[in-house]
């Protein structure tokens, strides 16, 4: 059973000038003390659809040793 890493980027918004729901790409705007401050950009046009606050990354303590094989293909 695999996990799904593509469940962050595959989030969609609505994108007025593509008319549609497209996929967006979050760029780092600012570092909060509490947070990260992320401009979504519609990877469509590269128009700014909304800014989300995510709170601190936690620790990666969830990747097992062993679990960390070469990617293949890549992104
Ligand atoms: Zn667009």
């Amino acid at each position: 059973m695999e996990k799904s890493f593509d469940e962050f980027n595959a989030s969609l918004l609505y994108c007025r000038k593509c008319g549609r729901a497209m996929p967006v790409r979050a760029r780092l705007l600012l570092i909060l003390p509490d947070g990260e401050l992320y401009d979504y950009l519609c990877q469509g046009c590269g128009s700014s659809l909304g800014t989300k606050t995510e709170s601190a990354p936690v620790q990666l303590s969830l990747i097992k040793p062993g679990s960390l094989g070469p990617r293949s293909g890549g992104n």
